[in-house]
């Protein structure tokens, strides 16, 4: 089908846990999805896998189509996998001398973050997971800035020649300094810095990476910047060989331009950039990205999106078109000063191991994941505990030979052998009845998670449109959903691919964070807000530079840049400060303060309640922030005249059994590639393409528009 006429101009890259995902789009639109299972041992090699897998439905060849294509991007786990593995590099850490247990201690608040709420509330199942760096190679050195970035006690630069040597001696990969309010003095970190780095070359270790906080997240909460920086080096450093290497292999196959990667605020940075943790989520990001391009074409202004892989469920809200920014959220259970999307994620998805609390025999789901190796029911597994895949495949969920298009056979017997011994049989019920409990626990724990999430937002699922995807969410969009009243539930023909198209959408954009810290009360002297906003000023100025350094390394100048500053305010005195796009471009004059503390009471009445408002304490400014865009090529949605409601003949591809409310029942089978935009299917059925599978159940209808998204309906009457 693909020829010169029509190029494919944009690929999408999802390298999770479980399968690697391409998306690539044509210059009308026309799209394929392509699946491989991972390779953590060279993820090169499944993205070159998938991407073969995607061309052949176009009949094309790699080497064809890499060198049509403007923007590439990517995203993956293999970052965040490291860092919950503890799998990282060997790090040495210098921070003040007194302190040296501040990294392990994380804030008290790590014992219990990623805790389910009524886990939070029990003291005794807390749990601190091993440090990133261990007090063994922790060094203090003598140092103190003060908390206004005065110099109290100045630097001894020979304790500081001691702790690196010692650190270097011990062999370490690299080196990370974080020393107290460096963010608003860096002065003494920058020397370390530099002594570091010498005292590493005098010892023959000139290229030995060092990180000091102040060049990386010049920001306040001490915990959250020394783990930004330390992720730098202990997760980020590896990533950057991997995607050299995935760089360097799709030049090999013709690729011309240079590869992008999914970032935590939900832009797209260079694989080439200087702080590379900042993509350590970014599949589940990219589904957000996607999201949101499909609800501003398609006038969709709330979404609850809701991503179902092998591993995890992901889920985030835009509301009136846009989503939330957490500016230090926690990811792996760490405290971060990386500005992430904000979402909700339960580690459960349809690759999660199941097993039976052996005091209660109350069924667990993960959270850990059997990831690629899919179930017992891949017989080359290896495994020995069920998964949620094995559920699915003896409940007639699955089609065994078409997982992966085919390109690896599941066995129904062995599933349903192990389900036996491992979970039936215990608990005294036949396999039917606890696969399909462990389906109906599944479903129950992602519904309340989901109905719980936008509750909290103060919303209710009737204002929302619900958009299903990842390669698992068309088998549960049903079940997750049920009852809960969105406006409408929306799962994309390619919800396999779903994030990888959203990463394709995303903006090339970096986004650089500082602390500044000015208060001014309510009616101050114009002189004092002329010398608020200068400070916000210089912060943004220095933000600015940075960005357009990063631009400059992959060949932009200034001119192509777009610059949009924000910052972050709070009345005076609050604990919690609000996100805002400035309202204007730069700010030097008393009225640009107003209009800056004017947006602040907007958006605040905005998120809480115009009678929250509280002016009279006056405002701060607690961040500046500074994103800097260059517009890319993006897909062109599909779309498709419409044919009738009844499906043709050619897309019904059989009937099969299936295990759901009790008893068996016959889903007609539909080919998903060979249904037709305006197609109705009545459940029960099932909707099959080489990487997802979309259950209709009975009671319940799918209709496809021309946008190639289905909608399922409740039938009523
Ligand atoms: P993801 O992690 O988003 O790639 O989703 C992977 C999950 O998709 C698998 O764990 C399966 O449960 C689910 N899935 C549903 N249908 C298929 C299919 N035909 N081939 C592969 N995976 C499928
Ligand atoms: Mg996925």
């Amino acid at each position: 089908m693909g020829h010169q006429a029509n190029p494919v101009q944009v690929m999408g890259i999802d390298a999770g846990g479980t399968m690697t995902d391409t998306f690539f789009v044509q210059a009308d639109g026309e799209f394929v999805v392509g699946k491989a299972q991972s390779n953590p041992d060279d993820e090169s090699l499944a993205i070159t896998q998938s991407s073969k897998d995607a061309l052949s439905q176009w009949s094309r060849s790699i080497e064809d189509v890499y060198p049509e294509m403007v923007t590439y991007v990517y995203s993956g786990t293999a970052m965040l996998n490291r860092v919950v593995q503890r799998k990282g590099l060997t790090v040495g850490l210098i921070v003040n001398r007194g302190v040296e247990d501040f990294h392990r201690m994380g804030r008290a608040i790590q014992s219990y973050l990623g805790y389910a709420f009524e886990d939070r509330i029990h003291l005794n199942t807390h749990r601190y997971d091993p440090p990133l760096v261990p007090i063994e190679r922790t060094r203090g050195v003598t140092e103190r800035t003060d908390s206004q970035g005065e110099v109290a006690i100045p630097l001894r630069e020979d304790e500081a020649r001691q702790a690196a040597a010692e650190l270097i001696d011990m062999g370490v990969d690299a080196l990370v300094i974080s020393l107290l309010h460096s963010h608003k003095n860096g002065g003494s970190e920058r020397r370390v810095r530099d002594i570091c780095r010498a005292v590493a070359a005098e010892r023959g270790r000139p290229d030995l990476p060092v990180f000091a906080s102040v060049d990386y997240y010049p920001v306040r909460k001490e915990s959250h910047r020394t783990n930004s920086t330390i992720l730098e080096a202990y997760a980020a450093e590896p990533s950057r060989k991997t995607l050299t290497q995935i760089s360097e292999r799709m030049k090999t196959h013709g690729a011309r331009h240079d590869l992008r990667v999914m970032a935590t605020h939900g832009g797209t940075i260079s694989w080439k950039a200087k702080e590379l943790a900042r993509t350590m989520v970014s599949g589940p990001v990219g589904g957000v990205i996607g999201a949101k391009f499909l609800g501003e074409r398609l006038g969709y202004d709330n979404i609850a999106c809701s991503d179902i892989g092998g591993t995890s469920f992901d889920m985030a809200l835009i509301t009136r078109g846009s989503f939330a920014i957490a500016a230090d959220p926690d990811m792996a259970r760490l405290a971060l000063s990386l500005p992430l999307v904000a979402m909700d994620s339960v580690g459960a998805g349809a690759g999660s191991f199941v097993r039976l609390d052996p005091h209660t025999n109350a069924i667990k789901l993960g959270p850990d994941s059997a990831g690629y190796r899919v179930g017992i029911c891949w017989p080359e597994s290896g495994l020995d505990t069920v998964t949620v895949t094995d559920c699915h495949v003896v409940l007639g969920y699955l089609n065994p030979h078409n997982f992966l298009g085919g390109h690896i056979t599941l066995d129904v017997e062995r599933a349903h052998a192990a389900i036996k011994t491992q979970v039936a049989d215990p608990l005294g019920l036949s396999v039917e009845e606890a696969a399909a409990g462990v389906i109906e626990l599944l479903d129950l724990s992602l519904r309340d998670h989901l109905r719980a999430t936008i509750s909290a937002k103060g919303y209710s699922p009737t204002d929302f449109v619900c958009f299903s995807y990842g390669g698992a969410g068309p088998v549960h969009t049903y079940g997750y959903t049920q009852g809960l009243g969105f406006k409408d539930i929306i799962i994309p023909a390619w919800a396999a691919g779903f994030s990888a198209f959203g990463c394709a959408t995303a903006d090339f954009e970096y986004r650089y964070d500082k602390s500044v810290d000015v208060a001014v009360p309510n009616g101050a002297p114009d002189v004092v807000k002329t010398l608020a906003v200068k400070a916000l000023q210089n912060a943004w100025s220095e933000l600015a530079a940075k960005v357009i350094e990063e631009f400059a390394i992959n060949g932009f100048d200034a001119a192509e840049v777009t610059l949009r500053p924000g910052y972050r305010m709070q009345y005076m005195g609050q604990l919690n400060d609000l996100e805002i796009d400035s309202p204007v471009s730069a700010a030097a004059t008393a009225e640009d303060w107003d209009k800056l503390i004017a947006a602040f009471d907007e958006t605040y009445a905005r998120v809480y309640a115009s009678a929250a408002r509280s002016p009279e304490l006056g405002f701060s400014v607690t961040g500046a922030i500074m994103r800097g865009m260059v517009a890319t090529q993006k897909p062109h949605l599909p779309k498709e005249p419409l044919a009738g409601e009844d499906p043709p003949e050619e897309a019904r591809i059989g009937r099969r059994p299936f295990f759901r409310n009790n008893h068996w029942v016959h889903a007609t089978l539909w080919e998903m590639e060979a249904l037709k935009a305006g197609n109705r299917i009545t459940g029960p059925a099932i909707i099959e393409s080489p990487a997802t599978t979309f259950v209709v159940p009975d009671g319940f209808a799918a209709w496809l528009d021309e946008h190639r998204l289905f909608h399922l309906k409740t039938i009523t009457g």
